[in-house]
């Protein structure tokens, strides 16, 4: 195999919290969650359900994209219809979100879907059906995923602690746990999500430091894209560094497919996924001789899909230009005009500065493609820690 010059991602976090495994589904799509799985990036569906073809489209748009599970919103007897065709259809495994009604999480079992989330908060007379979930959810092996959520939180824990703090969260979750358990029923998941990452991660904690039930990551209605980017990376960062955490989801106020992106960007940058294309691109100065965020932007947009993993630097000026381009795998240290085009370490040619973003972009093609001869699949290499 070409060695690309890319380290491999060095483990520096913390061990991962050990946890219990589940699988999200029973044939080749099956994605399994915690127990030392890969960290796993979920997304969830924006269009009415029960409109088939429109679900499918984005369902293949989030494949598309990386994402590796999806969720589906279940909150009419339509949508509850429209669940066997698509958890057969979709690409990946389909988890059914249901909210009021328990009646669609057998329709979501018998439908084929490789879980069901509820939100205690949320089901009527969701207590007393426990025992009859947990029969239909055992015999089905699909796995249940207890979704308490800061904006829907219990009436009753709402008045015990007076808001969705971390301890009214936690206790939602280990309370509606302990039915089931009672039931003999433990494939279960859990999240307590709340919109401000301080009370997240506080919630998140005592959760991990009181089951050992994987945790599905979130920060709910973290806002638009930037916001809520800022806040679900600050959030995940802190917890999954810890070890916390086995599938995330970025919500934001955005198409789903820029979710998934922003949630697969968030564990490569935490090594917990291999890296592929990397651009390192200089803030630019008053010393900057090329107009380096053009030159980033047209490199990125140049190489846009490339799966192999590429580190690619693009710099401003001689300062730290050739240092950071000869420590890439390829890179370009600008000044007077040209640039100097390094490949793994080395100063291959000089180009005048019209020619920098094709020169790059056909260096990074060739290695890729020499990657590509060697064997190298170009898929995300997951780290398992
Ligand atoms: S590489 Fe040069 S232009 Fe870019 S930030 Fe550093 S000093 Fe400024």
């Amino acid at each position: 195999m070409v060695d690309l010059g890319i380290p491999q991602v060095p483990l520096t976090l913390g061990p991962r919290r050990v946890s219990r495994q589940l699988k999200l589904g029973h044939d080749d799509r099956a994605v399994l969650v915690g127990g030392g799985a890969p960290v796993s990036v979920q997304s969830m569906t924006t269009t009415v359900t029960a409109d088939v073809n429109a679900t499918l489209q984005q369902i293949a748009e989030l494949t598309a994209s990386g994402c590796q599970i999806v969720r589906v919103a279940v909150p009419s007897a339509d949508d509850a219809e429209a669940l066997p065709q698509i958890a057969r259809k979709s690409q990946i495994p389909v988890i059914a979100d249901i909210h009021f009604q328990p009646r669609y999480v057998f329709a979501a079992i018998d439908a084929g879907c490789a879980a069901v989330r509820v939100n205690p908060g949320n089901i009527k007379e969701f207590d007393d059906k426990v025992a009859e979930i947990a029969k239909a959810a055992a015999d089905a092996q699909v796995p249940i995923r207890i979704g308490v959520n800061a904006g829907s939180l219990d009436k009753r824990l709402l008045a015990k602690h007076g808001s969705a703090t971390p301890d009214a969260l936690v206790e939602s979750a280990l309370w509606e746990c302990s039915l089931f358990e009672e039931h003999g029923f433990q494939d279960l998941k859990i999240s307590v999500k709340h919109h401000d990452p301080v009370v997240m991660v506080s919630a998140y904690r005592k959760l991990a430091a009181a089951c050992d039930y994987p945790l599905h990551l979130g920060v709910t209605e973290a806002g638009p894209f930037f916001q809520g980017t800022v806040k679900s990376s600050v959030a995940f960062g802190v917890l999954l560094a810890e070890g916390i955490g086995d599938t995330i989801r970025v919500s934001l106020s955005a198409p789903p497919a820029e979710e998934a992106k922003v949630g697969i960007a968030i564990l490569e940058s935490l090594g917990l996924r291999q890296r592929r294309l990397e651009i390192v691109s200089c803030p630019s100065c008053g010393r900057a001789q090329v107009d380096v965020y053009k030159l980033a932007e047209e490199v990125t947009a140049g190489l846009d899909g490339l799966e192999v993993p590429l580190r690619v630097a693009v710099m401003g000026c001689v300062v730290n230009g050739p240092g950071e381009a000869r420590e890439a795998d390829l890179g370009v240290a600008s000044g007077n005009g040209k640039g100097q085009i390094f490949v793994k370490g080395k100063i291959v040619k000089t180009v005048p500065e019209s020619k920098i973003v094709e020169t790059l972009i056909d260096e990074a093609m060739r290695l890729a493609e020499e990657a590509g001869e060697e064997g190298e699949t170009g898929k995300p290499v997951v780290v398992t820690a």
